[in-house]
């Protein structure tokens, strides 16, 4: 099969495939679009079973960073990149540092950031020898003190705002008190959230294969804990999934009794259809890449510029009227908000670049 007719390819600029004998490295880098500004996403350190599974992932990431920055009104483009291998046994800072070899081979078109199976200190090991890369200040956060380039906090508080603008669509309220909301992860953005949650008297039930994040959830935040099938159909007002991608599906939603469905995972739904079925179903649905813009919004304010966690604060802000704007739409149109999405991001992507105001700076 030509590489051009894969079904995952979309008109990306360019895709290159890095190797280094030396150090192991297998690496392919997707940069989907440019309009709007240099490609940022994540570069995914994970052990695909084959080639093509990688290549499918990175083009699949890729495009959705597009439309991602797009949405958030950022000067970026799309790309991710993928690293293939196990980071838990082949990930060296060597090898980190020969993928930031191939970042300047590719002249600042891509820049990487964390994802899965990689994290501040791989960003570090890039930064040693590439300017190309995200992620890896010491920096003060806006979000809850963390001194790092984790952009997690930052997620977290998307995630919250996501969750208040569909609450005050689909209930008509400003608060969250006593509401139920139904986490499914709390890792480093799901945690952060469900923290945020209990201050606003949101009463929490939680999941998770962690039991240490399960054990301090009941303690510090006196989260009802749920087993991973149980929290589809618990008793809650919204569903926050903050774990793994397609956890929204028709099985899912069979179960589902929540009229709210937002959190942080990236491609929560299973299938494009699975978006007319919650349509269908009368459930709000916060479409993925706008409420979890938070982490890029952070990167962009830390990589384009001075980071000032106020202006951040604003820009993440405005994940709340784009949501609201899509959730009203949706109603208007009778369209699905995750088509919607789509649509908008399109326009957005027509748009003049933004500068956000700040000097250009690597
Ligand atoms: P994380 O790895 O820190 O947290 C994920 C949590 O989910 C962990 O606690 C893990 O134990 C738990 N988990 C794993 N499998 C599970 C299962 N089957 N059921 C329930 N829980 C399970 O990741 P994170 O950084 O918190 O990101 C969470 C999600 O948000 C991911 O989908 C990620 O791609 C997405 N996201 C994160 C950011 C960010 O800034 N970190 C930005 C955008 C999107």
């Amino acid at each position: 099969m030509s590489f051009f007719d894969h079904k995952d390819f979309d008109n990306h600029e360019q895709v290159t495939w890095f190797t280094d004998p030396e150090t192991g490295l297998k690496a392919i880098i997707a940069i989907h679009n440019t309009r709007l500004g240099p490609a940022l996403g994540g570069t995914r350190f994970y052990p695909y079973a084959t080639d093509d599974d990688a290549l499918t992932d990175v083009l699949r990431l890729s495009r959705g960073m597009t439309y991602k920055s797009a949405m958030a009104r950022l000067p970026l483009g799309g790309g991710k990149s993928v690293i293939i291998g196990d980071p838990k046994q082949e990930k060296t800072a060597a090898k980190m540092r020969a993928f930031g070899n191939c970042l300047n081979r590719l002249g600042g078109r891509y820049i990487a950031a964390e994802d899965s199976g990689t994290g501040v200190p791989d960003m570090k090991a890039i930064h040693e020898v590439s300017d190309f890369v995200s992620g890896y200040h010491d920096k003060q956060d806006a979000h809850g003190g963390s001194k790092s380039g984790d952009p997690s906090p930052a997620t977290a508080y998307g995630c919250y705002l996501g969750i208040k603008a569909a609450v005050q669509h689909k209930l008509q309220r400003d608060d969250l008190q006593g509401l139920t909301v139904g986490i499914q992860g709390l890792g480093n953005v799901g945690y952060r959230l469900a923290i945020m949650l209990a201050k606003d008297g949101v009463r929490l039930i939680a999941c998770d294969v962690n039991p240490d994040a399960l054990d301090k959830a009941k303690a510090e935040l006196g989260a009802q804990i749920v087993g991973l099938d149980d929290i589809y159909s618990a008793n809650m007002d919204i569903f926050a999934p903050c774990a793994l991608g397609a956890t929204v599906n028709p099985e899912s939603l069979a179960k589902m009794n929540a009229s709210i469905i937002a959190g942080s995972a990236n491609n929560q739904l299973d299938r494009i259809e699975t978006g007319e079925l919650i349509h269908q179903r009368d459930i709000c649905y916060a479409p993925d890449y706008v409420i979890n813009a938070g982490g890029i919004i952070d990167v962009c304010y830390e990589k384009l510029g001075e980071y000032d966690p106020e202006r951040v604060n604003k820009h993440i802000e405005g994940i709340y009227d784009t949501l609201l704007e899509i959730f009203e739409r949706s109603e208007r149109t009778q369209t699905p908000t995750s088509h919607l999405a789509d649509e908008i991001a399109r326009e957005r992507l027509q748009d003049t670049p933004p500068t956000l105001g700040m000097k250009a700076s690597a």
